[in-house]
């Protein structure tokens, strides 16, 4: 079988890096979209073919500009994909922003708001829609997996970024609405859930995450890593999962368990 090829917007750095070095290690080929950051999406590439090549896989890989939440760069990104591989068999929904300041719930503005829900949640939705036709209209080798990064945010009140929370709940309901809508394709679609990892996006808050963990946030008391993102999403990129759809994987040390 031909290797298979998975597109992963915000590649560059953090989790989407390490999404693309998983999967670069289990033979897939790779189309690594990333904003503003260049050299980054160059480093990452180089060394997803170094993962590849010791992994005794040889690994076609291109980097694309785009800004997802940009109508006229996705249609841009699609083209490059399609121009790069006849067909797509996954799709890895990454590339999302935090807001650049953090505000009170009752003084948060428009800006942000609009900023936040344009590339985390606009961003996904139309992309998905695009590939999702043509996942339909040139079926790949293997079921094509569609892969959303959402986030605890997505179910937990931080009341000083309301808007990312309101931007990863949309993307909770997204993994919904398209497991449903591509079932009868025989397409899979799934939420990757990250608690808090070390990525550029935490580094503003470190000290504040360092403490909390210590104190015992998370049952796992540590940081995760965008390489704990990138097995999760290599395992369900690997088909393991053939009569699940919709599901969510929490990636987040066991923040989401109640324990009393
Ligand atoms: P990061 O280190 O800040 O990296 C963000 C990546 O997204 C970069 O590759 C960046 O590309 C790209 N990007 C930003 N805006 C974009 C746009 N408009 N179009 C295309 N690409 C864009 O962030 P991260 O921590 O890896 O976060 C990745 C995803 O995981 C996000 O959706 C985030 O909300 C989610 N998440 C993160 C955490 C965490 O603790 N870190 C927890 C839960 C969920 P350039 O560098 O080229 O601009």
């Amino acid at each position: 079988m031909t290797q298979p090829t998975a597109l992963i917007t915000g590649a560059s750095r953090g989790i989407g890096r390490g999404i693309a070095l998983s999967l670069a290690a289990q033979g897939w080929n790779l189309v690594l979209n990333y904003a503003r950051d260049e050299s980054a999406a160059r480093r990452t590439a180089e060394d997803c073919t170094a993962a590849a090549r010791d992994a005794g896989h040889t690994l076609r890989v291109t980097t694309q500009q785009a800004d997802i939440g940009d109508a006229s760069d996705r249609d841009r990104l699609v083209r490059a994909a399609r121009d790069f591989t006849h067909s797509c068999d996954l799709l890895v929904n990454n590339a999302g922003v935090a807001p650049s300041v953090r505000a009170d719930l009752l003084e948060a503005g428009e800006e942000s708001f609009d900023r936040l829900v344009r590339i985390n949640l606009k961003g996904p939705f139309f992309l998905t829609q695009q590939i999702a036709r043509w996942m339909i209209e040139a079926p790949p080798a293997r079921p094509a997996r569609i892969v959303f990064v959402s986030s605890i945010s997505a179910y937990t009140a931080s009341v000083n970024r309301g808007d990312y929370c309101v931007s990863k709940a949309g993307i909770a309901m997204l993994n919904k609405l398209y497991a449903v809508r591509l079932a009868p394709h025989g397409i899979g679609v799934f939420e990757v859930r990250p608690g808090i990892i070390a990525t550029d996006m935490t580094g503003p808050v470190r000290e504040k995450y360092d403490r909390l963990i210590a104190d015992g946030l998370t049952p796992i008391r540590r940081w995760g890593t965008p390489e704990d993102v990138g097995k999760a999403v290599a395992s369900i990129a690997s088909s393991h999962f053939p009569f699940s759809t919709g599901e969510v994987f929490n990636v987040d040390g066991g923040f989401h368990l109640r324990s009393l």
